[in-house]
């Protein structure tokens, strides 16, 4: 054993990677190589405070750091940035040893290899989307291109109704740039959330000014070099001098493709991170999941494997794949997932996965700002959007943790608190 851990791939997950291996006791040499220039950051802030504060530009995350200065060196983890991974060769095809060779030339070994590649932002694929001024969000670079672009620009296009898009035209909205957001579907947040939370976040995003096309698709973008106008599929015309294209993500497999790992929409590992290659593990944005568990059950559809993007995810897979690579089991097992939005003022917080449900159960009044949506699947709760209400995401959070049930015809009561209710079935429940 002398090359060490390497993982490639310096974000969220591949830092966690990093740490773990540590915190596991790894003692052998880590080395985490990633293609950007900047020292690893959080990505959230990129669609909420970067735009706001024009904070966070190029070179220089300094808020935004997922670590401290010194902790690479302090943990003895070998940073290398701005050199991106391009192929890696196996010492045998059994083997979990080999070489990685980078851009510039340099040889990586290891005796184990961490993938953390994250995603890149799809592309709509229409004419015109390589105008000036039509922008994606996923980088450092991008967060301050467009936070310099929304003080300069007057009419603002969003395409996409999701998360981020949403994001960017309430932070658009703050900074008085009049915004239209167009997505395909005929409502917001179509795959993710159901109706309630979509509606209550949109009539919130309407009341600050911004103005939304359902079920219309973007066909062309025109403009002589910067962009002037957005053609949707009726043949008319939004005028813009901006646009954020937030249409989702596509995992960056290539690497794992060309090592011969099983990808599918990105690259298939167990619920301990491992790929089909043996000593090769994958975590975060890129891979392609079984479901998360809650109590012995599929949190999504049975059997089914989920592709997941979110911080939480990254992390908690990052910390099972640093315990694969050596052979362990990640301590405390498996974790329910969790994500958190932030929609002008308004706070969203999902445990669980909605995906698959059959019934959901609104619990209090979206009028009064804060409420909360639980989804069941054959009678069984699932997941949990929280808006402005930590105190449902913590209760549901922790009944799917410890695969208890809320029954749907119980949580309409919302003089009754989901904690109470989760006590009362855990002390039903067969220990
Ligand atoms: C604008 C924005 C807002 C978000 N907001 C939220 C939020 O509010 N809540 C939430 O939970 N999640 C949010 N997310 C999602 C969250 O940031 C991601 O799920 C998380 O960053 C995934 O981490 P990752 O390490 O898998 O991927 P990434 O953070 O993308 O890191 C992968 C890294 O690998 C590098 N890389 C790829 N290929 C190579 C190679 N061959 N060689 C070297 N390096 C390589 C990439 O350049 C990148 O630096 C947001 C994401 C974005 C973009």
């Amino acid at each position: 054993m002398s090359g060490g851990m390497l993982v490639v791939g310096a974000g969220t997950a591949g830092v966690q990677v990093a740490a773990s291996l540590r915190e596991y006791r790894y003692t052998g040499p880590v080395t985490l190589a990633g293609d950007e220039h900047e020292a690893p950051y959080h990505r959230p802030p990129l669609s909420k405070s970067v735009l706001l504060d024009h904070a966070g530009g190029p070179g220089a995350p300094g808020p935004l750091a997922l670590r401290p200065e010194g902790f690479y060196q302090e943990n003895d983890i070998e940073l290398r940035l701005g050199d991106p991974v391009l192929g890696v060769e196996f010492d045998g095809p059994g083997s979990s040893s080999g070489r990685a060779v980078t851009a510039a030339g340099q040889t990586l070994a290891f005796d184990g290899l961490a993938l953390a590649t994250g995603a890149e932002p799809r592309r709509l694929g229409v004419p015109g989307e390589d105008l000036a001024n039509v922008l994606r969000l996923r980088r450092a670079g991008d967060g301050a291109r467009l936070a310099a672009a929304l003080r300069a620009s007057r009419r603002l296009c969003v395409v996409g109704a999701g998360f981020i898009g949403l994001e960017v035209a309430a932070a658009a909205r703050r900074l008085g740039v009049d915004t239209q957001v167009v997505e395909v579907a005929d409502r917001a947040l179509a795959r993710l959330c159901a109706p309630p939370t979509a509606e209550h976040l949109v009539r919130r995003h309407r009341r600050s000014g911004v103005r939304f096309t359902f079920g219309a698709a973007v066909t062309e973008f025109t403009g002589d070099g910067a962009v002037r106008g957005a053609v949707l599929d009726d043949g008319s015309t939004i005028d813009c001098d901006l646009v954020v294209v937030g249409v989702g993500a596509v995992p960056r497999t290539d690497l794992a493709r060309a090592i011969g790992l099983d990808c599918g929409p990105g690259i298939v590992v167990d619920r301990r991170a491992r790929t089909s290659r043996p000593g090769t593990v994958a975590a975060g944005d890129c891979t392609l999941r079984p479901a998360p568990l809650t109590g012995s059950r599929d949190l999504g559809e049975p059997g089914t494997r989920v592709r997941i993007e979110s911080v939480h995810n990254a992390t908690a897979q990052a910390k099972a794949a640093a315990a694969s690579l050596l052979g362990a089991e990640v301590p405390g097992g498996e974790e329910v997932p969790w994500f958190w939005s932030d929609q002008g003022d308004a706070k969203l917080q999902i445990a669980g996965l909605s995906a698959g449900h059959d019934q959901y159960v609104l619990r209090g009044e979206p009028d009064s700002g804060r409420f909360s949506v639980l989804y069941y699947r054959d009678g069984r709760l699932i997941a949990c959007d929280a808006v402005n209400n930590p105190r449902d995401f913590t209760a549901v959070r922790r009944a799917l943790a410890r695969g208890a049930n809320l029954p749907p015809s119980a949580v309409h009561d919302v003089s009754a608190g989901l904690g109470d209710l989760l006590r009362v079935a855990v002390e039903r429940s067969p220990s």
